[in-house]
C-alpha cells in the first residue's frame, strides 16, 4: 500500500493516521519526539526539529504523499518535502495561513466578507486603527497565535498603553506584526470544513455551531442553529475560499454569524477541532475526507447520518482538578453515560487549557445530546463508584 507522510505529531495528526490506517495506508509521522499523540499510532516516526532538512528529506523519501496537521511549518521545510513527494497543502496556502495579514488581505481580495482590519506596528498605529475602525477593537499578533493567545481587546485609546507592542514577529515580506480588527457583534460562531482534490472536485461538510470558553473551543453542535439560507452561503464561502487558494486537502473556515450576514474570522488548512464531531455524525469523517482529498480518491458523502450530534472538549483543567483532589478523572462514571464516545489523545502531561481529548454523542434531539455530554464531562470529577 501507499505511504502517507504527516508532518506534526498532535491529536489532529493522530486521528488522521487512525483514519488513514483504517483505509489501508501506512502513515509515517514527522514530529519532535516519539511520544507525541500521532507518533504513538504511526507505522513509523522520524523525529527532529522542523528546521532539520536532512531529517525531513529522509522522511519525505519514504512517503508517496505528504500532508500536515498545523500551519506553522517553515516554507523551506515544505519545499524540502515537495522535492520527494507531492505535499498538500502547498507553500502558497501555508504562507497565507501563517500570517493573519496575508490571510485577511487574500480573503478580502477574493471578495470574501471579513471584519474591517488595519495594520498595527505600535501604540500609535493601534490608536489610529481604533479611530478608523471604531472602538472597541481586537488586536491580534499576525503570526503563531492560537486559542486566543496574542490577542487584546482594546476598548479605548488609553488601553493601547497596556499592551507590550514590541517583540511580535513581522512577516518575511514586511507584513505588520499585529492586525487590528473591528469587534464583530455576532449571534453565534460557526465553521465549515471543505475538501478539494487536485482535479478540482470540492465537497463541504454541514455547518457546525461552535461555543468558545476563554477563547478556546468548548462545544461544537450539529446541525447549527443558523437559517438554511445562511448555511448555504457559509458552504459557498468555504468553496470559494478553497477554489481561490487552489487548495488540495482540507480547510476549515471559521465564521461569525450576525443576524443577517456571515463574516469570516480565520481559516485553517487542516483538520479542525470543530470537525471532530464528523467521526460519529457524518457518513465520512473530516479525517477520512482529508485522506481522500490528498490521495486523489473520490470525496466521501458528508451528510449527517443522525439528526443531531455534539462534541465537548476535555481540557487539562479536568486533570488538574482531579489531581488537586488526589484522584484521576473518573472514566468509569463518564463512560457510564449512555451513548457517549470518548476520544483521548494520549498526551502525557495535562496543563490548564491544553486539549487532552473530547467526548461526542449523537441522537435525535440536540438539547438532549448536549445535556448528556455535559453530564458525562461533569462525572469525570464525581466520586460516583
Ligand atoms: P484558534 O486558532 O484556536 O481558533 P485564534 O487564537 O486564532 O484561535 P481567533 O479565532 O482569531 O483566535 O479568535 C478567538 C475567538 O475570539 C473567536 O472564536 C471569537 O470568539 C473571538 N473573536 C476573535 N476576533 C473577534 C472579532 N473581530 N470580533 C468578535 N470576537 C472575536
Ligand atoms: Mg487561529
Ligand atoms: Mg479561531
Amino acid at each position: 500500500g501507499a505511504t502517507i507522510g504527516m508532518v506534526g505529531g498532535g491529536q489532529l495528526g493522530r486521528m488522521f493516521a487512525m483514519a488513514a490506517a483504517r483505509m489501508g495506508y501506512r502513515v509515517g509521522v514527522f514530529c519532535g519526539s516519539s511520544d507525541e499523540p500521532a507518533a504513538e499510532v504511526a507505522a513509523f516516526t522520524v523525529c527532529g526539529p522542523l528546521t532539520d532538512h536532512s531529517a525531513i528529506e529522509a522522511f519525505a523519501k519514504r512517503c508517496d504523499v505528504i500532508t500536515l496537521e498545523f500551519e506553522n511549518i517553515p516554507a523551506d521545510t515544505i519545499a524540502a518535502c515537495s522535492k520527494h513527494a507531492p505535499t498538500y497543502p502547498d507553500a502558497s496556502v501555508l504562507a497565507m495561513a501563517q500570517d493573519r495579514w496575508i490571510e485577511k488581505t487574500t480573503l478580502r481580495e477574493a471578495g470574501i466578507p471579513v471584519a474591517g482590519f488595519e495594520p498595527v506596528y505600535d501604540r500609535e498605529s493601534a490608536i489610529a486603527a481604533g479611530e478608523s475602525l471604531g472602538w472597541p477593537i481586537i488586536v491580534k499578533t499576525c503570526r503563531s497565535g492560537y486559542d486566543g493567545k496574542g490577542q487584546h481587546r482594546l476598548n479605548s485609546p488609553d488601553e493601547a498603553a497596556l499592551v507590550q507592542w514590541e517583540g511580535a514577529e513581522s512577516g518575511d515580506d514586511g507584513q505588520p506584526p499585529w492586525v487590528a480588527e473591528a469587534l464583530v457583534l455576532f449571534e453565534r460562531e460557526a465553521s465549515v470544513i471543505v475538501a478539494r482534490t487536485l482535479d478540482q472536485r470540492v465537497e463541504t461538510f454541514p455547518v457546525f455551531e461552535n461555543d468558545h470558553q476563554n477563547h478556546i473551543l468548548d462545544e461544537t453542535k450539529l446541525p447549527a442553529n443558523v437559517s438554511p439560507e445562511l448555511q448555504l452561503q457559509a458552504r459557498e464561502i468555504a468553496t470559494r475560499v478553497a477554489e481561490h487558494l487552489g487548495l488540495v486537502g482540507l480547510l476549515c473556515v471559521e465564521l461569525f454569524v450576525t443576524p443577517d450576514e456571515l463574516i469570516v474570522n480565520e481559516v485553517a488548512p487542516r483538520p479542525h477541532n470543530s470537525g471532530h464531531v464528523t467521526i460519529e455524525a457524518c457518513a465520512t469523517s473530516q479525517f477520512e475526507q482529508h485522506v481522500r482529498a490528498i490521495c486523489g480518491l473520490p470525496l466521501g458523502d458528508t451528510s449527517m447520518v443522525v439528526p443531531a450530534a455534539s462534541m465537548l472538549n476535555l481540557l487539562g483543567d479536568i486533570w488538574e482538578a482531579a489531581e488537586a483532589r488526589e484522584t484521576l478523572p473518573n472514566w468509569g462514571a463518564c463512560l457510564d453515560t449512555p451513548g457517549v464516545a470518548l476520544h483521548l489523545y494520549g498526551k502525557h502531561a495535562a496543563r490548564a487549557g491544553r486539549k487532552m481529548g473530547h467526548l461526542s454523542a449523537v441522537g435525535s434531539d440536540l438539547a438532549d445530546v448536549s445535556e448528556r455530554l455535559r453530564l458525562a464531562r461533569e462525572r469525570l470529577l464525581s466520586d460516583r463508584g
